[in-house]
């Protein structure tokens, strides 16, 4: 144990990694603590759920994950309701929110006849989960890997109509980091505390760099900190935009983040349900940023993609008609009616994932506007 954390298997080849070679971006620290294929958070087993580092929507009410399933029946229709879909889930986790949309769509056979699951997880040792959950659906199930290599190989979804899922994903992906100093922005790295050993940030001494896309908002400040995903261009630009070429594409995007690019250094661990310092213990919290859905947006507008939103998670569960789904829910299960009240105000809470959680829907221009956006 030093000052900075917790000496994990991670955190010592990081360690020795920025002896050797020097100080390493905060995008290179992230993806080692949640993708290293040894060590990494997410390449072994995270903890989602109740009992788990970090509760998501899915895992807290199924009213969620049953009105993304309803709001894939729409969309497969604006698509013209084609004989077959690609239903590709990105970061499913334990598959509990495919699962609910799986059943809510069984009011609609034709849609579950079309559909072929697809689930992207670097976590290979979910397989088994997920493929329990949604076992009774009859519905078959593809597993794949890598983002790009499923969206955009030759081996990964074929050709066809497309929707693509994704809850509290983007903000695994890793972002970079640049701290205003002294008039310039510079690359912000993990270094060493000469003294203790521990990590630490330290802006790059040398180079004054250019960051693409800063707010709007005002100028920048000495200290301020912004953070650029450069992940989102591959997502949109590689994966996204391959996809659109091989039939219609609707995407929907949900995690917690800011509609527009703003200053401020977002990058938190989250261990048992409390957040520590991102240094705490390399690979085995989680560590997340939160979504800049105007760049993300702006990045998939470039890759000739239309982009709705972003929405506050309860104006878009609102319009998918979540109060009336869930009145439903509690007048045919009596004795469920207070967790399902209680899940569904959680959800949907003003000053909190209400409003800290945004949908963002991405689409082939030529489809119309995506349900929930309105
Ligand atoms: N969507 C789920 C799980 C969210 S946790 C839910 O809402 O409960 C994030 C998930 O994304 C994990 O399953 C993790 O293994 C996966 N993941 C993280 N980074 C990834 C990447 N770069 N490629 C593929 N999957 C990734």
């Amino acid at each position: 144990m030093t000052s900075g954390g917790r000496d994990t298997p991670l955190a010592v080849k990081l360690k020795a990694k920025i002896r050797s070679e020097g100080p390493i971006g905060v995008d290179r620290f992230m993806a080692a603590c949640l993708t290293d294929p040894e060590h990494g958070y997410y390449t072994r087993m995270p903890a989602i759920g109740a009992g788990g580092d970090f509760v998501t929507a899915p895992e807290i009410s199924q009213v969620f994950g049953e009105l993304i399933g309803l709001w894939c029946v729409v969309v497969w229709r604006q698509m013209g309701a084609p004989r077959t879909l690609n239903l590709v889930e990105l970061g499913p986790g334990r598959g509990t929110m495919m699962r609910d949309a799986l059943r809510a769509a069984r009011l609609v056979p034709a849609f579950l006849d079309a559909v072929t699951v697809h689930l992207v997880d670097k976590n290979a040792a979910l397989q088994d989960a997920q493929r329990q959950a949604l076992a009774f659906s009859g519905v078959p199930v593809r597993f794949h890997g890598d983002v790009t290599d499923a969206l955009a190989g030759e081996s990964g979804v074929p050709e066809g109509a497309t929707i693509v899922l994704a809850n509290e994903f983007l903000d695994a992906l890793p972002v970079a980091q640049f701290v205003f100093v002294d008039g310039h922005w510079r690359t912000r790295r993990v270094a060493l505390d000469a003294e203790t050993g521990a990590f630490r940030f330290a802006p790059d001494p040398n180079a004054a760099v250019a960051p693409e896309g800063l707010p709007a908002s005002r100028a920048p400040r000495e200290g301020d900190v912004i953070e650029v995903c450069e992940a989102y261009r591959t997502l949109a630009g590689d994966a996204l935009h391959a996809r659109a070429q091989r039939g219609a594409l609707a995407a929907l995007f949900i995690d917690y983040g800011h509609a527009a690019t703003g200053f401020g250094d977002t990058l938190q661990g989250v261990e048992g349900q409390a957040h520590v310092s991102p240094f705490h213990a390399p690979g085995e919290t989680d560590l997340s940023a939160q979504v800049d859905f105007e760049r993300f947006a702006r990045v998939c507008r470039e890759a000739g993609l239309a982009a709705d939103g972003p929405a506050p998670q309860a104006q878009f569960l609102g319009q998918l008609g979540i109060v009336e789904r869930a009145s439903r829910l509690m007048a045919q299960n009596p004795d469920k009616a207070g967790t399902v009240e209680a899940g569904v105000q959680r959800l949907m809470a003003p000053t909190g994932m209400g409003s800290r959680f945004l949908a963002l829907g991405v689409r082939s221009p030529e489809l119309p506007p995506l349900p929930g956006f309105q």
